[in-house]
């Protein structure tokens, strides 16, 4: 299957992130050893316990909700930070991250879904929280790009127009934030069922679990 997915992801020079969560360690093992480096993971601790005893060379990106109180735990060690929302977030990162001498790369998570969460940062406020990124100031943090969740349905058309919305508010940010800056790149959006789609519509790293791992239960 990894096999197959890489495939698939090629002429999109798309990067393929294996999200690992609540799978065991050995699963992890049997896609690194055909040399799958990049995982995803939801759960701070989870994640740490984790990265603690797996390969060092394994490139840890957190996919999940990620409380600011959190944050200290994956800071020596965090590749890609996919769900940056809020400034109290940012500062926080920003804090760690000097504290480790490094510096960190997120993603801004922006809100594409119809669904009744809180998370991400709705598309009309996008520029209002880049204004405040600018205004703090921020030396240890990188904003490399944008993620997005589509809505849990089925109406792949529904799905298909918020991948659009996701690709157009890259471009925007790109355009009017970024013109200069090559690190901003990432379009991280599509999971095992819509993948496809993203892929179509502009993505270049895809999150994908249980397609490579089975289902969760
Ligand atoms: C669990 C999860 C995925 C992977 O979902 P699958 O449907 O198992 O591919 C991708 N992105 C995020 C944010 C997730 O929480």
């Amino acid at each position: 299957m990894l096999q197959t997915i890489q495939a698939q992801l090629q002429p999109y020079h798309a990067q393929l992130i294996a999200v690992s969560k609540t799978k065991p360690d050995e699963a992890i093992m049997a896609l690194y050893t055909l040399g799958q480096r990049a995982f995803g993971e939801n759960y701070v601790q989870e994640l740490v316990d984790k990265a603690t005893t797996l390969p060092q060379d394994i490139e840890w990106h957190f996919i999940g909700h990620l409380q600011s109180n959190k944050v200290k735990y994956i800071a020596p060690f965090v590749h890609l930070i996919h769900t940056l929302d809020s400034i109290s977030l940012l500062q926080e990162i920003e804090k760690q991250a000097i504290k480790h001498n490094r510096s960190i790369d997120c993603l801004l998570q922006i809100k594409i879904n119809q669904e009744d969460t809180k998370f991400g940062i709705d598309t009309d406020a996008i520029d209002d929280f880049m204004h405040n990124i600018i205004a703090q100031n921020i030396t240890h943090v990188r904003i490399v790009g944008v993620m997005g969740m589509a809505t849990f349905t089925d109406d792949l058309q529904q799905v298909r127009k918020e991948f659009k919305q996701l690709k157009a508010v890259f471009t925007h940010l790109q355009t009017t934030y970024f013109s200069n800056n090559e690190a901003f790149k990432h379009i991280s959006m599509g999971m095992s069922s819509d993948y496809t789609i993203a892929l179509e519509e502009g993505s270049n790293m895809v999150r994908i679990g249980s397609l490579l791992f089975g289902e969760r239960h």
